[in-house]
């Protein structure tokens, strides 16, 4: 059946069906977008996106994320699978975002199937699932992890802007096993001025001091998880680059999402 086929084509294809008989993996996939050229800096990936969250945002730009997956349309994994196994000639990577991904106890049987097709994967989290993460990162599943922080790390502070109560030694934990993980990784904050000021984001770069990367995300006001956050009037621009500026006495890496490149011209 194989004969004249590259022995390379040949383990391919074996490996394709075993994998296919494999995933019949329960996991729910509440979307999927084929190629993005942004969300892994210099990679071309596709992003699924895990439904399910543990905190609540009010900010939260997937509010039909947050609900749980049985309230869900969902993809089956394996349309998924097929489509990244027909895309894998230009795709570098997959995101698995969210949500919040490290809730699906099949997340780790996801990466498992992501990687045999050659997929390297980054993980988008809020870092309040220590264990798991610690279990990618060591096993090295995970070649990146995205990690959000959401306000300087004060029990009050973090619930005013998850909207629930949280025992903050998990986010602490996970901070220090990304920064000592080796792998590549980004902390990230999404700024509201109904919530976050300049010394604020200045306190959370002090907590990340030397971080690999700190990326602010301006807030918009747009199909939010709670309406009144519709009201809000975003930082402009020309604020969020002047705190970008102040946290980079801790975080030498630090930027406005998108802004990166612009910030290496100015310094040249
Ligand atoms: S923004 Fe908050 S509520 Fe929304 S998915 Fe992220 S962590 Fe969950």
């Amino acid at each position: 059946m194989f004969r004249g086929v590259h022995p390379e084509q040949r383990r391919r294809a074996q490996h394709d069906r075993r994998l296919s008989k494999k995933n019949k993996m329960a996991i729910p996939i509440a979307g999927y977008i084929e190629n993005s050229l942004i969300e892994w800096e210099g990679n071309i990936v596709s992003i699924i996106f895990l439904p399910s969250c543990n905190l609540r945002c009010p900010y939260c730009h997937s509010p039909h994320l947050v609900q749980p997956s049985d309230r869900l349309e969902t993809i089956p994994v394996e349309n998924i699978l097929e489509a990244i196994k027909r895309n894998r000639a230009w795709l570098d990577g997959i995101v698995i975002s969210g949500g919040e991904p490290t809730l699906h106890k099949n997340l780790e049987e996801l990466i498992g199937a992501l990687s045999s097709l050659g997929m390297k994967v980054k993980l988008d989290t809020n870092g309040t699932n220590p264990d798991v993460l610690e279990d990618l990162i060591r096993r090295r599943l995970v070649q990146c992890v995205a990690m959000d922080i959401k306000a300087p790390l004060r029990e009050e502070r973090y619930e005013e802007v998850t909207g629930v109560s949280y025992d903050l030694s998990s986010i602490r934990r996970s901070i220090e096993l990304i920064m000592s993980s080796g792998i590549e990784y980004e902390f990230r904050t999404t700024v509201s001025p109904a919530f976050l000021n300049e010394s604020d984001i200045v306190e959370i770069a002090r907590t990340i001091k030397g971080a690999q990367r700190y990326v602010l995300q301006g807030f918009k006001p747009n199909n939010c998880l709670d309406n009144e956050m519709l009201n809000i009037i975003p930082c402009p621009v020309e604020t969020l680059r002047q705190f970008a500026k102040s946290a980079r006495a801790y975080v030498e890496n630090c930027f406005v999402r998108g802004e990166e490149k612009k910030e290496l011209c100015r310094q040249w």
